[in-house]
């Protein structure tokens, strides 16, 4: 499990040093009034309110060092227009948890303004930017320079970004009526599709159990019972309002109303990550414009803080690109080793069955580690140039742990036994 995206890691050093002083600088901006009416209340908001100053379980968190008293008494009594989000919703997780690395999500775009106090300096810690610093957003795939190696054995690839639109409430957040609301738009939406991104859409709350499980099984539908996403309100009525829309080579998909309104998904099998990527950009941008077109909304972007998401991790670009490809050599070093080097390498090591399903033999899922502070372009770049370094220095490690193609499936299973799992309770970086 973990399925979390409040990260254990805190980013390269450029992420840990900057922040202190830039922090200080911007705590001091008051959060600007919503112009918006209040929302109707569920009654639960009443209910979960609180103005006591909490005791945060994760002592060492983010939220722990910028959520002080004297914050607190300033933010407490704030509930956001949108969908009547509290500083005391949007902690649950450190509040709750002992394990938190970041702790704090966000209920809807007022969320990062009117809590801006404790959102602002987290931020800049977590990422690594400025006060100063604007979001670039670029999707053009002829910027991207080569590929993976035909050579590394890629057995797929994986790009998502995480999509949200104003007026909404994001997941921890979100009504039970905006939820059915973003639902509809989006079965309209996506069914305007054309081409080869034309699919269908499957609501999760009547989808046959046979079809679900294998959706989750050949790595294209999520799951549920993450205590932190539990935890964190995004569970609320599940399953109700959530889906998954696919075309019919089921190479392009939009998941709807899971940890973000939306996640668009462009993935194949092999390791052409340019393909991929094309895709993704066309699919965003055909996916835009037809709500565009449905509702004449936007996707909520932020100067500072790019394409906003429930997790304050994810902002930015909010693009994870992945590819799942065997490491014998890495596997042979160890887990340790595989992650401090891909730290240094600006990428992210997990498990093959994602976040929360831990690993399998020598493969690997090898990801961009940033989101925010870079463009779609560079991350990718970042991906394929460090996926092509991780294999050369792979032949290495197997020369060097005496492995060669013949020992190959010795290795497998020796591997499997003693391959460290994801603990059930584990942070992960962005999720
Ligand atoms: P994310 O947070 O980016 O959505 P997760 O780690 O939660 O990613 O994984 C979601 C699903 O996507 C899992 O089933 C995982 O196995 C699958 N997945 C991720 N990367 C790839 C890839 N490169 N190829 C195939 N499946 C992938
Ligand atoms: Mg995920």
């Amino acid at each position: 499990m973990g399925n979390a995206c409040s990260g254990n890691e805190l980013p390269a050093e450029e992420g840990g040093a900057a922040t202190q002083e830039t922090a200080v600088k911007t705590s001091g901006t008051p959060p600007p009034a919503s112009p918006k009416p209040s929302a109707p209340k569920e009654p639960e908001v009443e209910r979960e309110r609180s103005v006591e100053f909490p005791q945060i379980k994760s002592t060492h968190s983010l939220v722990a060092k910028y959520v002080t008293k004297d914050v607190w008494n300033q933010l407490a009594a704030i509930e956001t227009a949108t969908c009547g989000f509290t500083l005391a919703k949007a902690i649950a997780c450190a509040v709750e948890f002992d394990n938190q690395h970041c702790g704090i999500y966000a209920g809807d775009w007022d969320s990062y303004r009117q809590f801006s106090l404790v959102f602002d300096p987290i931020i800049m810690e977590y990422h690594g930017i400025s006060a100063e610093a604007k979001h670039t957003s670029d999707l053009d795939v002829d910027k991207v320079v080569g590929d993976i190696e035909p050579a590394v054995p890629v057995h797929s690839t994986r790009i998502r970004v995480g999509r949200n639109i104003d007026g909404f409430g994001l997941s921890p957040g979100i009504t039970k009526k905006q939820r059915l609301d973003i639902e509809k738009l989006m079965m309209s939406a996506l069914s305007k599709l054309s081409g080869d991104l034309a699919g269908k859409y499957y609501p999760l709350d009547n989808m046959d159990e046979k079809d679900r499980k294998q959706l989750v099984d050949d790595h294209f539908l999520f799951v549920s019972g993450d205590p932190n996403l539990q935890v964190a309100g995004m569970e609320r009525d599940w399953p109700e309002g959530r889906g998954i829309f696919h075309n019919e080579a089921k190479t392009f998909m939009v998941w709807v109303n899971k940890e973000d309104q939306m996640r668009i998904i462009s993935m194949q099998k092999g390791g052409d990550v340019k393909e991929v990527f094309a895709r993704l950009a066309k699919g965003i941008k055909e996916v835009e414009a037809s709500i565009k077109a449905e509702s004449g909304k936007e996707f909520a972007f932020d100067e500072r803080y790019g394409y906003i998401h429930s997790c304050p991790t994810n902002i930015g670009t909010g693009m994870r690109a992945s590819v799942h490809v065997d490491l014998p050599g890495w596997a042979a070093e160890g887990l340790e080793a595989l992650k401090s080097r891909c730290e240094e390498l600006s990428l992210q090591p997990r498990g093959t069955r994602g976040e929360s399903g831990g690993q399998t033999g020598v493969t690997y899922d090898i990801s961009n580690k940033h989101r925010l502070g870079y463009s779609e372009v560079q991350l990718v770049q970042v991906m394929i140039d460090g996926v092509n370094t991780l294999y050369q220095e792979d032949l290495e490690l197997q020369k060097k742990h005496n492995m060669n193609k013949d020992d190959d499936d010795q290795n497998d299973h020796e591997q499997k036994d003693s391959e460290p799992k994801e603990s059930e309770n584990e942070e992960k970086p962005a999720e």
